[in-house]
């Protein structure tokens, strides 16, 4: 039996709808990334940014500035593209520079164009519940599981990892499924105490292999969100040869929640584009 949550054909399929869609605008759709310096893994997701847009028909601006930006220079070049009407959505690509406040140069992005999901309002937004925008990877998760049809009603997800970008989102969004959300982190006391009650875990801590068989119970369902580059391979956060007996579903790494997250943020972008002229 294949007990494997495809997210590259998945995403192939949100892709080509999203192609379709886009075709049919007269004006297409444009995605900026604000860069600041020059660090070499950033250029990469930047480019593979780039890509992905230019497959769906999106057009791609890419404002690179120097690592000793000031602030408010920077806040400057932001208020210039929410106040473009030609850019959709925007990103500030992250980590940017310890001179830097984070969280105020996020909360500069008008939150209608906020494609990655992280102001400060859009976040506040998942909590009351109201519409917003979601983060591309927790979207990208639940639309993977919707996809393969796992409810999470009474369900009881353990996530590991509590970060902006995948966890915290991920307990809103697991508790308006009413599922039963418990979260581990770093300073979790007894890491596979929890993992073993999991009916659905989601692991995303960025530490290859950290949970095996022996940390789960049968039939769960694994979401493996970390990626970790070894010897020029990709390997997830749980070991997949170790417990693919023991789950009923799992997602692979590469494959999985990887090609969900960009097709997520393609997606993201569209939405944005189409409340921002309604
Ligand atoms: P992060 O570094 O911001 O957060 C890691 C989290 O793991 C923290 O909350 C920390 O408390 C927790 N943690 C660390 N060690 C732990 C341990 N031993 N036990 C339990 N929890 C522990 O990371 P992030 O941005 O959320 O990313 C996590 C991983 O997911 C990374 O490998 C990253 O590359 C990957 N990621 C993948 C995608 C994708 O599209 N597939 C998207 C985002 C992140």
């Amino acid at each position: 039996m294949n007990k494997i949550i495809d997210g590259k054909s998945t995403s192939l399929k949100i892709k080509e709808q999203l192609k379709v869609e886009v075709e049919s605008f007269n004006i297409k759709p444009t995605l900026a990334v604000v860069q600041v310096g020059d660090n070499p893994a950033s250029n990469v997701y930047i480019k593979s940014k780039e890509k992905a847009t230019s497959v769906v028909g999106i057009n791609f601006k890419h404002v690179k500035l120097l690592d000793d930006v000031s602030e408010s220079e920077l806040i400057e070049n932001i208020n210039e593209l929410n106040n473009d009407s030609k850019i959709t959505g925007i990103i500030v690509q992250l980590p940017i520079p310890k001179h830097l406040c984070e969280r105020k140069v996020l909360d500069a992005i008008s939150p209608l164009k906020d494609v990655d999901g992280l102001t400060a309002t859009n976040m506040q937004k998942l909590i009351t519940g109201d519409e917003g925008i979601i983060p591309s990877t927790p979207r990208g998760i639940m639309t993977l599981l919707n996809t393969y049809d796992i409810k999470l009603e009474g369900k009881h997800v353990v996530i590991v990892g509590r970060s902006n970008l995948v966890g915290k989102p991920l307990i809103n969004l697991c508790l308006n499924e009413n599922a039963t959300v418990t979260i581990c982190h770093s300073k979790t006391l007894d890491l596979k105490e929890h993992t073993k009650q999991a009916d659905i875990l989601i692991v995303a801590v960025g530490q290859k292999h950290l949970i095996n068989k022996s940390m789960i119970k049968k039939d769960v369902v694994i979401i493996d969100v970390g990626i970790n580059k070894e010897d020029g391979k990709l390997y997830g956060d749980v070991n997949f040869e170790d417990v693919y007996d023991t789950v009923s579903l799992i997602t692979p790494v590469p494959k999985g929640v990887g090609p969900m997250t960009v097709a997520m943020l393609l997606k993201n972008v569209v939405d944005c584009y189409k409340k921002n002229i309604s």
